[in-house]
């Protein structure tokens, strides 16, 4: 008989602004594991405050996920649970995990993403647009590449969701309004799951005079009619 403690991998969602949103399974995964890997121990400290989680905690973010990445998955093939959160949403949408994951995978180790928060999902379903098939681009490139990006896009026929930051929101908006024309519905959520919530449906044009007015504020989620 194989006795061998197993490690295991455990992607867990975390709010991404509502703390009510965590779900019971996550508490208790987060509980139940031996170590937690968080983008910012800093930030996830506050959760796990309040739901009363004492597991011992590390850093794992973009700048050293290559570095930390043998160390982690020795302790997983040693037999320990683990559980990876970021500081916000699920893990490995827009924010490490991936490169985890594979290398989990990679050595045989058993890998599972609970189901939870995620900012793209109730932005796509709240706007209006077609929302049974789509395409999540995450952020655009930073600097080059944008344009390139945007053009490959433009004929396509599913609904397409961008992840931005407020001081980049008009800037996006004004080239995805060069390259997809300015009539193209939109549908624009901010804060979502928090107090100052708010969606903005319209065409694009609509929407750059909308934000022109009123300065961005929050983190958003972008969702582009598809060309039909
Ligand atoms: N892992 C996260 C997820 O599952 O959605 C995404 C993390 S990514 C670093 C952060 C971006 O997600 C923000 O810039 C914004 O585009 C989007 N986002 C996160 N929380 C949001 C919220 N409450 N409302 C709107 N957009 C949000």
């Amino acid at each position: 008989m194989n006795d061998k403690k197993m490690g295991e991998l455990f992607l867990v969602p975390t709010p991404i602004g509502n703390l009510g949103d965590m779900t019971y399974r996550a508490v208790d995964t987060l509980k139940m594991a031996d170590l937690i890997l968080a983008e910012d121990t800093r930030t996830s400290s506050k959760l796990l405050n309040h739901y009363q989680v004492t597991t011992p905690m590390q850093a794992f973010h973009m700048h050293n996920e290559h570095r930390k990445l043998q160390e982690v998955t020795s302790k997983l093939t040693a037999g320990i649970k683990m559980a990876l959160i970021s500081d916000a949403g699920t893990p490995g949408i827009s924010d490490p995990g991936f490169l985890l994951v594979r290398e989990a995978l990679s050595l045989n180790l058993k890998v599972t993403c609970l189901p939870g928060p995620t900012a793209l999902i109730p932005a796509l379903v709240q706007s209006g647009l077609a929302s049974d098939r789509f395409v999540f681009e995450g952020f655009l490139p930073p600097k080059k590449g944008r344009t390139k990006r945007l053009k490959l896009l433009s004929n396509e026929s599913r609904t397409l969701i961008f992840y931005e930051s407020p001081h980049k929101l008009l800037k996006t908006l004004g080239q995805i309004s060069e390259i997809f024309g300015p009539n193209r519905g939109v549908s624009i959520s901010r804060e979502l799951s928090k107090i100052f919530e708010e969606t903005y449906r319209g065409s694009i044009k609509e929407a750059v005079d909308y934000f022109t007015t009123l300065a961005p504020k929050g983190e958003f989620v972008i969702c582009i009619a598809g060309n039909n």
